[in-house]
């Protein structure tokens, strides 16, 4: 008999926030404009045996550069959960846009897990126009090129299971190499999306955040994760307010700052 699949705890930690315009979020933009803010996320994968975090924000210098409104440190945030930075074992980078991995530096002992196209557009010939490299931070790309001369680095090549009960996916569209997380938890597996959707209404709705390297490849992940998912109430998108509102908090006094993604959301959306 094979061994069960570990069940894991699954969280969300909300780091920042910015107010912006629904014509911000379609491509194409939206009839209906009016304000829609964005949240920033970095999220925790809790095991008895093992620990994975996914994505690590950004740094208050970079909130500052980029007109963020930083709410706090999401590295620090990990210490909520039990969790260090500076102990952290495996860290997936779902992408290296600088709201995904801006914090690296305060993860030195991380085992990197990302796509392997991720590396190569971030480093390739695409990086000269400023309509695809703005969400990138040249010195984030070098230190994960460091990190991989390091042997830091785990590279995936399409799907692949980190470990028992968390499995990776290639998705692309948003960015050259982007993945979206697969986790299973007490209620089934979870979907962390990512930036495959900004919001629920981008899949909702089936047009891509404006953000997007390859608009069919945006389209068709969508239908990636609503694949790898046992129903919509399992999907968890990449930046979406409303995350914070469906789960209950990890405590009570973390509402609005911590939520659990493994118990089942508090309402229908
Ligand atoms: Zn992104």
């Amino acid at each position: 008999m094979s061994e069960p699949t570990p069940v894991y705890e699954l969280y969300a930690i909300r780091y920042a926030t910015r107010e912006g315009r629904r014509a911000d979020n379609f491509v194409g933009g939206d009839p209906h404009d009016g304000p829609m803010r964005m949240d920033y996320f970095c999220w925790v994968i809790k095991g008895e045996h093992r620990n994975v975090v996914v994505d690590c924000g950004f740094t208050p210098e970079m909130a500052i550069k980029r007109k963020r409104d930083y709410l706090r440190c999401p590295v620090e945030s990990l210490e909520l959960l039990g969790l260090s930075g500076a102990t952290t074992q495996d860290l997936v980078l779902t992408h290296l846009h600088y709201d995904h991995v801006g914090s690296i530096m305060k993860f030195p002992a991380a085992q990197i897990h990302l796509q392997e196209p991720e590396m190569h557009f971030a480093t390739g010939r695409y990086m000269r126009h400023p309509v695809l490299n703005h969400a990138f931070e040249v010195d984030e790309v070098v230190e994960v090129v460091r990190r991989n001369y390091a042997g830091r680095v785990t590279f995936y090549r399409g799907d692949g299971a980190l470990a028992p009960g968390i499995s990776l996916h290639l998705a692309g569209g948003h960015s050259g190499g982007l993945q979206f997380v697969r986790v299973h938890t007490k209620r089934g597996w979870i979907v962390l999306a990512s930036d495959t959707m900004h919001f629920f209404e981008n899949m909702d709705t089936g047009r891509p955040f404006t953000t997007v390297f390859n608009i069919g490849d945006a389209v068709e992940a969508f239908d990636l994760v609503r694949r790898q998912a046992p129903s919509r109430d399992h999907i968890i998108p990449g930046h979406d307010p409303l995350v914070m509102e469906l789960y209950p908090p990890a405590r009570p006094d973390l509402a609005g700052i911590v939520v659990r993604l493994d118990e089942a959301p508090l309402r229908a959306r």
